[in-house]
């Protein structure tokens, strides 16, 4: 300021003298006044470049470096400077923000205080299908139609969640997803969303596991009891009273197998996998499930011809008991659906990618092609009367299924109705090893059931 004055000042006395000197007294008096509009010109200038420049943004270079306006200039330049960085900063943590928003697995909507939206991230696009740039500012009951949202939005009780058909859902193929509103600041929402489609289905699973428990169990249990009250009340021949005992028995050893098997079946879930350290001599293996499949022949009084075969010095890694019981409810259901007389070929071969297939065919009535690919689910069954007439569960193949999953295994099922099932197991090379050492005769073919 004191440099504003002193210039003012230098102004005036220059003008003046050079007035006095050129023209005397009255020279002095013009000179002061053409000093003044002089510096006051001077002054104006600088004031509008200063002002150009902060209208056209007050770029890097300021455009009067000297006096007040000068300073002016700078101290206004550092201080926008300032606030830029401070705005681009700002700016990045938003968008570090939003990027991290739109990792995340839920979808996230953000709603003004109308219900419009303002951001959505892609989960939720995938999610609901909000656009998130062509559904800014829609007003979000108008984008997710659904009754059940409609009523959960009026109702205004945000405690819970409610349960909508996602984008995707399609008759055959239904995709749920959990929609929640959570109110935060001047009437605002956010709108999380979940897919909860697997947990609906493991949770409809569940109930129609339990279900199936429960009506397979009721059966036999009901049997019983009715012939328990009949033993109780009725005086019965010698005879009848075997007979009855005889039926009990049955209906016992079916629970009793149903019971093995569901444990069998959880067992493989909580139990660790089966690793590649244990080696299984396949004849072995190949020999006890033979012998329990002729055994089962003999129970049911079929004449079936039964062919098995496995080579010598072959192992297979993975758990001996799973691994038996797999092989083994093949051949079991390969006798128990084959009629007497028919015809059952268990071969154990090795694959030349080093890879061994082990395959059960059987004369029995095949499968209808609609219901092969759900043969391994728990408790399926092509023939109900059929399975039970045999002692059958509905588990065997989900049993099978699991083993090799364990196994990295593969089942193969082919089948014509009339002409017979073949069930193969495709074992990996990783899995198959060829020994020096004999470990145990193979398998030859015999006639089983006689
Ligand atoms: P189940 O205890 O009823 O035999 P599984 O899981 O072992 O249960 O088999 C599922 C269904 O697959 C059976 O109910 C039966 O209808 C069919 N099935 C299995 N093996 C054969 C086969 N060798 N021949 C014909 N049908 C078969």
């Amino acid at each position: 300021m004191v440099w504003r004055i002193l210039s003012f000042l230098l102004c005036e006395l220059g003008a003046g003298l050079a007035g006095y000197l050129l023209v005397g007294d009255r020279g002095a008096e013009l000179g002061l006044v053409a000093g003044s509009v002089a510096w006051f010109l001077l002054d104006l200038l600088r004031a509008g470049r200063t002002l150009r420049w902060l209208r056209r943004g007050a770029g890097p270079d300021t455009p009067v470096r000297a006096g007040v306006w000068g300073e002016m200039g700078e101290r206004m330049r550092r201080l926008l400077r300032g606030r830029d960085q401070q705005l681009d900063a700002a700016e990045a943590r938003l968008q570090d923000f939003l990027a991290a928003i739109q990792a995340s697995p839920n979808g996230v909507v953000l709603l003004g205080p109308e219900g419009r939206i303002e951001w959505a991230n892609a989960t939720a696009s995938a999610h609901l299908g909000i656009d998130p740039q062509r559904d800014l500012q829609q007003l979000v009951g108008n984008l997710l139609r659904d009754p059940g949202f409609a009523a959960y939005g009026a109702a205004g009780d945000f405690s819970h969640d409610v349960v909508i058909p996602g984008r995707d859902s399609a008759p055959g193929r239904p995709a749920r997803v959990s929609v929640q509103l959570h109110p935060y600041a001047e009437g605002r929402k956010l709108l999380l969303s979940r897919d909860v489609t697997a947990l609906e289905q493991a949770e409809t699973m569940r109930r129609d596991f339990v279900a199936n428990v429960s009506h397979e169990i009721r059966t036999p249990l009901t049997v019983l009891a009715g012939f328990i009250e009949t033993l109780q009340n009725l005086p019965l021949e010698a005879a009848d009273r075997a007979r009855y005992l005889e039926l009990m028995a049955q209906q016992a050893q079916r629970m009793q197998t149903l019971v093995s098997d569901l444990l069998t079946l959880s067992r493989l879930e909580g139990s660790p996998l089966p690793g590649t350290g244990e080696w299984v001599p396949v004849a072995a293996l190949v020999a006890q499930v033979e012998q329990e499949a002729r055994a089962l022949s003999a129970v049911l009084g079929r004449s079936q011809e039964l062919h098995v075969s496995a080579p010598e010095g072959v192992q297979v890694s993975g758990a001996a008991s799973e691994l038996a019981s797999a092989l083994g409810n093949l051949m079991t259901n390969a006798v128990r659906y084959t009629p007497a007389g028919g015809r059952i070929d268990a071969q154990w071969r090795m694959q030349a990618d080093g890879g061994a297939e082990f395959t059960v065919r059987d004369t029995g009535p095949g499968i209808a092609a609609e219901h092969i690919p759900r043969l391994t689910e728990r408790f399926y069954r092509v023939d109900r009367s059929r399975s039970r007439e045999t002692g059958g569960t509905g588990l065997g193949l989900a049993i099978v299924k699991h083993v090799l999953q364990r196994h990295g295994a593969r089942l193969r099922i082919d089948s014509v109705p009339g002409q017979g099932s073949t069930f193969a197991i495709e074992f990996p090379a990783s899995r198959m090893r060829v020994s020096a050492a004999a470990d145990a005769p193979a398998a030859q073919s015999a006639t089983a059931g006689r």
